[in-house]
This record gives structure tokens, C-alpha cells and sequence, in this order.
């Protein structure tokens, strides 16, 4: 039998230079050891070859016109992960960093978070590495245009359903869908996060900020704390942050800071509605930086991106929401020396691995992405079910849903702590354990 670091580097020499995919796959390499060692529930370990290598990658050429008329040239990317537990299920990320690695480490993380729903939702991520930050809506109509054009070829309601996810949000969403629709000539349910007239969700924009918080909510409850009064960080400033912070509102927690690429503010005296309303005016429109909240309220105070970071600002909660490795390991021990507590994700991957690890040993309680922001596909995977019904749920049936969705996830790390003996607050090494059982067992049975 090949030994555990055969197979990783195998899987790593099979992919190089993606530094980002290999991150993803050797953090959860490492926490299912214990299911690979045990007889008694034995996967093979080649197995976890088979699930790091995608079903299918799609790449193609994205060529539309700009307000000049000049023709612009991006590249386009379907990455088809798995299709073990239903239809690959995923966002489309347009933003300039966007390449292989990225999408492949997003597609794999989606896996995972997935199947820990608890919904039939295979998995995948593509995109493309067009910025929309600075185009008119005329620019990035005519971009998704030319993006659905190749890419109705390989998605389908039963087939893959892509949503949104950095870059890609209502408006986008919909120019994809329209196109999709035109060239089928058939309205299904191809696409999550559609507005609310057209086939949308209730609760879809907010799902990944509330059930990040209220997966932290449960967190705590299982340590005998709350969230009231609990002063927090959230990084970022776009959907997840701005659902996150009003869910946090809700919870009577003192949000005093939130960035963008451009800084971050500080606000002493935490964030209230008036505020969060300001916030979300100034990124849902013309996505303005957030250094002008400074301007409309005195108490806060902007820092533009450079030595500091918002994470040197003391808190009880961090809830990192922007990108991929935004938190790194001098961040962490600034936090905990602050006297963090907790620290949930609710961007994919933005603790870098010494981070985490540094988190995990100064017992500081982590929730992993895969379980804490897993809200926002788990309503996308309601969406799906309400297309295919025909008929839609109420505003509160969803919050209901969403919430009961959360705490199953929760309920899950707990048990898979119980069952593998692992520390007690050991939701990383669980949730990676939990969704690969799922995953591997459900492989097995297709053949
Ligand atoms: N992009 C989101 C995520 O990272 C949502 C995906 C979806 O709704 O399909 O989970």
C-alpha cells in the first residue's frame, strides 16, 4: 500500500505550481488520517487520489466588446469537482486573480462544504478573470453574455448550477441567466441566486452571513458562552460581511470593524443600522471604497492598507469574510493575545494553515469554512428545490430552514468529535472527517 506521503506527493506532482490546491488538499489530508488508519470503517487511501482529481475542467476563451468597441479577451473556467451527492454545485468568481488553482482549491473546499449541508449537491467553482470593479453595467452585461455563451454547453438544472460568489452577485446572475434562458428557450433553475421575481430565494443574499453567525452562536452555546456583547471583526465589506454584521446586530454583538481592498475602519463605538444601511449604499452600487464612512461618522476612523491590518484591533470574535489566506499566522497570536475567543470563517480558506494550527493549540474556538459558511449554498440548494417544485417558501420558512441547516452541521462536527475521539472542540479535523466519510462512501457505491 502507498504510504501517506506517497500519495500526497503524488497528488501534488500530478498539479504543479497550484499552491493554493495543494493548501486545500493536504489540510484535509491530514485531518482524515484517523479514517484511513481505521479498519473498521476502511477507505481505501487511494480513494482521496480519486476525489482531488476533478470530474471534469472546462476552459475557455471570453470575448466581449467595451464601451470603447475595442474587443477584450478574458479567460473563462468551468471545474467540474464531484458529482457524488448530486448535480456539481458552486459559485462563479469573477475577479483578476482568478486562474486554475484558485477555482480547483474553491471546487475541492466545495466538496466538502457540500456535503456537510446535509443536501443532494454535488460540487464545482468557475468563473473567470474579469474584474467587473470599474466597468459599466453595459460591459459586464455584455461579459456575461459572451461567458454563457460557451459555458450553457456544460451546466444544466440537473447537471450543474452554478451561483455567485467574489464578483458575482444579483446583477450578474442575472444577465447569465437571461442568455441561458434565450439560448434553451427554457426557464429552469440553472442558475442560485436569482432575484426574488424571477425565481429567487428568499433569504439566498443573506444565507451566508446569518449562518455564519449562527453557526458561531451554536459554537459558543456548546461552550457555555454568547454572542451578546461580544465586540467583533469582520473582514471584508461585500455580501458576507454585510449579512454577517447584521446578523451580529441581531445577536446584541458590538461590530466595530470591517474593511475592502482599500483599508479597513474602526468604529469604538460599533456598528448600528443607520451605519450598516451607509455601508451597504456605498458597496452595492458604485462599490465606492469604504474610506468614506470616516467621513459620515465621526467615531470611526479609516486605515488604508498598509502595516496594520483590522486584526490589530482587540476583539472577543473575528470573522474573516473576504478572501483566500487574508489571516496569517502573526495575525492570529495578535488576535488571541487581544483576547480572542473564537474566530469563524466566512470566506473560503482565509486562515493560512500556521494560523490555523496556532488558533486550533491556543484553544482559541475555530469554525472551519467548510462548516461555518456553508449557509449560503445550503440556501442555494433550497432554491433548486423550490425551482423544481414550482411553488416557494416564505421569508420565515427559510429562516427556519437555514437555522435548522446550521445547527445540523453543528450537530455533525459534534458527533464525528465523538465518534473518531478527537478534542472536544476540534471542529477543523470533524467537519473535514464528517463530509469525506459522506463523500468516499458515496463514491464507493457508484462504482
Ligand atoms: N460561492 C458560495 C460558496 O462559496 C455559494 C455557492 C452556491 O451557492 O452555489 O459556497
Amino acid at each position: 500500500m502507498a504510504t501517506r506521503n506517497q500519495i500526497l506527493k503524488s497528488i501534488i506532482d500530478k498539479n504543479p505550481h497550484e499552491l493554493e490546491f495543494h493548501q486545500a488538499v493536504e489540510e484535509v489530508f491530514e485531518s482524515i488520517q484517523p479514517v484511513l488508519r481505521d479498519h473498521k470503517n476502511y477507505v481505501d487511501a487511494r480513494l482521496f487520489e480519486r476525489i482531488c482529481e476533478p470530474e471534469r475542467i472546462i476552459s475557455f476563451r471570453v470575448c466581449w466588446t467595451d464601451d470603447q468597441g475595442k474587443v477584450q479577451v478574458n479567460k473563462g473556467y468551468r471545474v467540474q469537482m464531484s458529482s457524488a451527492l448530486g448535480p456539481y454545485k458552486g459559485g462563479l468568481r469573477f475577479h483578476p486573480s482568478v486562474n486554475q488553482s484558485i477555482l480547483k482549491f474553491l471546487a475541492f473546499e466545495q466538496v466538502f462544504k457540500n456535503a456537510l449541508t446535509g443536501l443532494p449537491l454535488g460540487a464545482g467553482k468557475g468563473g473567470a478573470d474579469f474584474d467587473p470593479k470599474g466597468k459599466s453595467d453595459g460591459e459586464v452585461m455584455r461579459f456575461c453574455q459572451a461567458w454563457m455563451m460557451e459555458g450553457y454547453r456544460h451546466i444544466g438544472h440537473f447537471t450543474d448550477v452554478p451561483a455567485g460568489d467574489i464578483g458575482v452577485g444579483e446583477r450578474e446572475i442575472g444577465y447569465l441567466f437571461g442568455t441561458y434562458k434565450k439560448i434553451q428557450n427554457e426557464f429552469q433553475g440553472v442558475l442560485t441566486g436569482k432575484g426574488l421575481d424571477w425565481g429567487g430565494s428568499y433569504l439566498r443574499p443573506e444565507a451566508t452571513g446569518y449562518g455564519l453567525i449562527h453557526f458561531a452562536h451554536f459554537m459558543l452555546t456548546e461552550a457555555d458562552d454568547y454572542l451578546e456583547g461580544k465586540v467583533c471583526l469582520v473582514s471584508g465589506a461585500g455580501n458576507v460581511s454585510q449579512f454577517a454584521i447584521e446578523k451580529l446586530l441581531q445577536e446584541g454583538a458590538k461590530v466595530v470593524a470591517f474593511s475592502d481592498s482599500t483599508g479597513f475602519i474602526h468604529d469604538p463605538e460599533g456598528m448600528n443600522e443607520d451605519k450598516l444601511a451607509y455601508l451597504k449604499a456605498l458597496k452595492n452600487g458604485q462599490k465606492k471604497s469604504i474610506s468614506g464612512f470616516a467621513e459620515a461618522y465621526p467615531s470611526a476612523s479609516f486605515t488604508s492598507n498598509g502595516d496594520k491590518n483590522l486584526w490589530s484591533i482587540p476583539a472577543d470574535c473575528a470573522f474573516p469574510c473576504a478572501t483566500q489566506n487574508e489571516l496569517e499566522e502573526a495575525d492570529a497570536k495578535t488576535l488571541r493575545k487581544n483576547g480572542l475567543i473564537l474566530l469563524a470563517e466566512g470566506a473560503n480558506m482565509p486562515c493560512t494553515p500556521k494560523a490555523i494550527n496556532y488558533l486550533q493549540e491556543s484553544k482559541v474556538l475555530y469554525g472551519p469554512g467548510k462548516a461555518s459558511n456553508a449557509g449560503g449554498v445550503a440556501v442555494s440548494g433550497l432554491e433548486m428545490s423550490q425551482n423544481r417544485m414550482g411553488r416557494y417558501w416564505t421569508k420565515n420558512d427559510l429562516e427556519i430552514q437555514l437555522r435548522t441547516i446550521m445547527k445540523d452541521i453543528h450537530d455533525k462536527c459534534l458527533e464525528t468529535i465523538a465518534r473518531h475521539d478527537l478534542h472536544e472542540q476540534d471542529y477543523l479535523n470533524a467537519a473535514n472527517i464528517g463530509a469525506f466519510e459522506k463523500v468516499a462512501k458515496s463514491m464507493n457505491a457508484q462504482g
